[in-house]
């Protein structure tokens, strides 16, 4: 794949760049290692003062940044704008409580080990890896920085090869921001060169956000040098409605939590269960809001689903959708793609699939919805956990029992209960089963790259 911005709403190629050459990874690798001597010997205070410079730097040049996001990877500029403030945000919010995540931890009895003192600390690990995606392409990638280079670690960014401007954007950033040179650097590299740089001593830890496959490959590599991987990939995320539900929000949600970033995010609610009290009632409904969606240029403010990030991206998503009914599934809205330049696809429902659907157990990452009618919670339950993935969750339902039932239920690293699921910095966010292992956000996702060390005094 080539490093090259190619706008996703023409399919026009605007730049393309050269991948940097075994000298350039050298040279950054180096300088993240000796940017790891200077970063640790810092404060938190130091570092929370640069923290907070970074997130005035993205706020003040929002506007080019978010045009950049919507020409390199296609959602609607008001999203774009949104995911820059959730970043700076992010950054503010490790500025804010780094120190106190991090704080030592000391042992009430140290008696009971035979010690004086005994506690534990955290401290950086060194270099961490990010390789990153492109459908957030700042958010996911400074939710891995913030609480990195809060915690005293370097960051070496490999983003999807489509993103390269953000990259190169995100590359200087940091430094502007006051941190040191080798804080943060991108590795304009493809896939292929990814191993290279998890095999360098110099290299401490791997985070990846992306693919299942991306993940297992990348997972593999740092597994055979022991070093410490997080992963978050992809989801299925179920959204069940029941009887009790206010159907009105349930609606309005649904088509939100399906079609936000053109549908192209892993927690978006992508298979729909709904009791068979409401079901004829909510799927006429939502087909409806679905339909009426405005799909356009994601740059004219009144857009609500843009193209999707890649050619193949596209023809994907349209694979899963003909192989769907072809199988006996229904359309109950779209169904293809509009006949236009760019990577459009029509937002999509469709009901009464049937087992042997790909989209079943496939996630589909673009405007495309599944409907599945469920008996009773005990088979809603059943149908939401039947996925290989485990990101998150969502649950709608006004009845208490209900509620905590399906909290302990659902096999998911998050349920969220009358509402979509949102990553917030204050909450940790990550799946189970092939969705990953790991938590990114709050308290969690800090100490992933940290050595927790135990001290113990006689
Ligand atoms: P990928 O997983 O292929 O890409 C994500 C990142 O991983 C990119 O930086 C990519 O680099 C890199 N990568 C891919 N394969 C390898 C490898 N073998 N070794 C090292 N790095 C690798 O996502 P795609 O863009 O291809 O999207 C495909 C599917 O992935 C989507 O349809 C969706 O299902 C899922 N996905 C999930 C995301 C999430 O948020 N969980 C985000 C994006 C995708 P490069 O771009 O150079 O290939």
């Amino acid at each position: 794949m080539a490093i090259a911005t190619i706008n996703p709403a023409t399919g026009a190629t605007e730049h393309e760049f050269e991948p940097h050459g075994p000298e350039e990874v050298e040279r950054r690798i180096a300088l993240a290692r000796s940017g790891f001597e200077t970063l640790k010997a810092t404060t938190f205070a130091d570092r929370a003062a640069w923290l907070r410079r970074t997130a005035d730097l993205l706020d003040a040049e929002i506007a080019t940044t978010a045009r950049l996001l919507v020409v390199e990877m296609g959602k609607p500029i008001a999203q774009a704008e949104a995911e820059i403030r959730k970043s700076a945000k992010g950054l503010r919010f490790y500025a804010d409580h780094a120190e106190a995540f991090l704080a030592d931890e000391p042992l009430g009895d140290p008696a009971a080990v035979g010690a004086s003192r005994a506690w534990t600390r955290y401290e950086p690990l060194g270099t961490v890896l990010a390789v990153m995606p492109w459908n957030f392409p700042v958010w996911q990638a400074l939710r891995f920085a913030a609480p990195a280079l809060a915690a005293g670690n370097t960051g070496l960014l490999k983003h999807a090869s489509n993103v390269p401007q953000t990259a190169l954007y995100l590359d200087t950033l940091f430094e502007r921001g006051g941190f040191p040179p080798g804080a943060f650097q991108a590795l304009l590299i493809g896939s292929g060169a990814v191993n290279a740089v998890i095999e360098d001593e110099r290299v401490h830890a791997v985070t990846l956000t992306g693919s299942e496959p991306a993940g297992r490959a990348v997972a593999a590599a740092a597994g055979a040098q022991i070093k410490k991987t997080v992963l978050e990939l992809g989801g299925s995320d179920p959204f069940v409605v029941l009887p009790s539900a206010d159907l009105d929000a349930a609606v309005a949600t649904a088509v939100k939590a399906r079609t936000v970033n053109n549908g192209q995010s892993c927690i978006a609610a992508k298979r729909f269960i709904v009791h068979t009290d409401v079901y004829d009632e909510f799927a006429a409904r939502f087909a409806e809001a679905v339909a009426a969606l405005v799909v356009g240029d994601p740059l004219d403010p009144a857009t609500e689903v843009g193209p999707l990030a890649t050619e193949a991206g596209r023809d994907e998503l349209a694979e899963l959708v003909d192989d769907a009914v072809a199988k006996g599934a229904e359309v109950l809205a779209g169904g293809g793609a509009p006949d236009r330049p760019g990577w459009y696809y029509t937002p999509t429902v469709l009901a009464g699939l049937g087992d042997d659907a790909r989209i079943v157990r496939e996630e589909a990452f673009g405007p495309v919805a599944t409907l599945y009618r469920a008996q009773d919670a005990d088979d809603a339950a059943r149908i939401a956990n039947q996925t290989t993935f485990g990101l998150s969750s969502s649950v709608w339902t006004n009845d208490a029992d209900e509620q905590d039932w399906f909290i302990r239920r659902l096999d998911a690293g998050a349920v969220f209960v009358n509402g979509m699921t949102v990553s917030f910095p204050e909450l940790p966010f990550g799946g189970v089963k092939d969705s990953g292992y790991g938590r990114e956000l709050a308290a969690a996702g800090i100490r992933e790259f940290t050595n927790l060390k135990t001290v113990w005094k006689a």
